[in-house]
């Protein structure tokens, strides 16, 4: 199995591997599972001053990350690989593609900042644009971090029980739908108020066909309560 690698177009590199260093994806970055390297934009700057931004053409606010000093750093990566910039304009990101990008043996990811990059460097190149949701952060770099999170758990050997990554919300195993609630020891719990909560009998039933059909229709229950497009979308 190849080692994922991750490359960063940044330029803010000492924000990398963030929480990536922790838990699981450190540890597998540790065994060699994974790793990243990140370039900074701003090295490939032209000028004394290492301006890597200029104003929009057409006027408004905020400055543009240029296309010129974009395509120097890109043009230093030996193997850059799939190329994504990271844009709430871009597809969302599913579970469906972070599965995909985690069999990539190298992505290459550019992170914005300001009010993004000049839109000629991702036509020219032809970079993939990814949203991780509808809203806007300040800059590509956590949503580089939160991409890259979602591919690790699922490389082989990170999770220590393969069952768990596949029966999760949105994977093929739970049908693309949301996960069932889970129940763990004491089987009552009382609150600070004394008031006792109870796990749901099935679950403690011991009778694994029952528990299954349990689980079955809570995922889509809370499916049809909080996320009825996705039913929509399997019909
Ligand atoms: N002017 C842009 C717009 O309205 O679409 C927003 C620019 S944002 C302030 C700066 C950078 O953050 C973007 O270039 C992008 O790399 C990153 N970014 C912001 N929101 C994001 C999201 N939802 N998904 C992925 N990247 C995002």
């Amino acid at each position: 199995m190849e080692k994922f690698q991750v490359t960063l177009l940044t330029l803010f590199p000492e924000m990398f591997p963030g929480f990536l260093g922790h838990s699981l994806a450190g540890k597998a970055r540790e065994n060699g599972l994974w790793d990243y390297h990140t370039v900074n934009i701003r090295d490939f700057a032209q000028d004394i001053h290492k301006t890597v931004d200029d104003t929009p053409y057409g006027g408004g606010a905020g400055m543009v990350m240029r296309a010129d000093i974009i395509e120097k750093a890109l043009l230093s990566l030996k193997t850059p690989g799939r190329l994504i910039y990271l844009s709430p304009r871009g597809k969302p990101l599913t579970q469906e593609l972070v599965q995909e990008l985690s069999h990539e043996p190298s992505l290459t990811l550019l992170c914005g900042r300001y009010e993004g990059v000049d839109q000629r460097i991702l036509d020219a190149c032809a970079f993939e644009e990814i949203s991780v949701g509808d809203y806007v952060l300040s800059g590509g770099e956590p949503a580089a971090l939160i991409l890259m999170d979602a591919c690790i758990r699922l490389l082989p050997g990170v999770m220590g029980n393969v069952n768990t990554a596949q029966e999760e919300s949105f994977s093929s195993v739970s049908g693309g739908l949301l996960e069932y609630p889970h129940y763990t020891r004491p089987a009552v719990w009382t609150d600070a108020s004394g008031k006792n909560y109870s796990v749901p009998e099935t679950l403690t039933s011991g009778n694994h066909a029952k528990i299954a059909e349990w689980r079955r229709k809570q995922t889509q229950e809370i499916t049809r309560l909080r996320r009825p497009d996705l039913l929509v979308k399997k019909e």
